[in-house]
């Protein structure tokens, strides 16, 4: 299924609509392979005809998440982590340096114990992500129970992350080999944010 709603958003001549479509399905499916890193604790329940094993989380999980493109894929995530609190990170590239610039920061406070979901569809040269993940960091995120997921990522950026943040999970729905002059992920699907927002 996966690769289904894969091909629909690399299609350009997808619409708005299914774009949308495709992009909250694969957030679904991501989440749930997100969710399969948590640890859960095994308990006891009474069901009203006896006893069942089951489990529950031990960690609370935090949703963080790049401006604007990353709001595509919050809903998903929600479903399946209604009670997580939601960190935005706004950051845009510099048109001088082309260096990732941080130009807001909302985070829930966290600590060492919470499980943090970074979401950020397109992987391209990890700048955007690396500036993310230090915040998290100054933020006292355990590194060993921070997931970045990705919808596409590119070869490039994967390396860089895998460099600066060896600790971090990457969850992604694809891997493609590279970027273009203007750091657009080959082949990619183009631009997220306006694929996805229709603008
Ligand atoms: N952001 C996008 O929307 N697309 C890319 O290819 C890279 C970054």
């Amino acid at each position: 299924m996966k690769d289904i709603f894969l091909t629909s958003l690399r299609q350009k001549s997808t619409p708005t609509k299914e774009f949308r479509e495709a992009a909250q399905a694969l957030s679904r499916i991501l989440a749930v392979q997100a969710s399969t890193h948590i640890p859960l604790e095994v308990i006891k329940v009474e069901t009203p005809l006896g006893e069942a094993s089951g489990t529950k989380n031990t960690h609370r999980v935090v949703l963080a998440t790049i401006l604007r493109a990353g709001l595509a894929m919050l809903p998903a995530f929600q479903e399946l982590f209604p009670a997580a609190p939601v960190g935005f990170f706004g950051i845009r590239r510099n048109e001088k340096t082309a260096e990732p610039q941080l130009y807001y920061q909302n985070l829930p406070i966290m600590n060492s114990h919470d499980w943090v979901l970074l979401i950020d569809p397109m992987l391209a040269t990890g700048g955007s992500s690396t500036v993310a993940l230090s915040k998290l960091e100054e933020s006292r995120v355990n590194l060993k129970q921070t997931l970045l997921i990705s919808i596409i990522s590119a070869q490039p950026g994967i390396d860089a992350i895998r460099k600066r943040f060896p600790s971090v999970k990457l969850i992604t729905g694809a891997t493609d080999p590279t970027l273009n002059d203007h750091k657009f992920i080959v082949p990619g699907l183009g631009d997220f944010g306006d694929r996805y927002f229709g603008t």
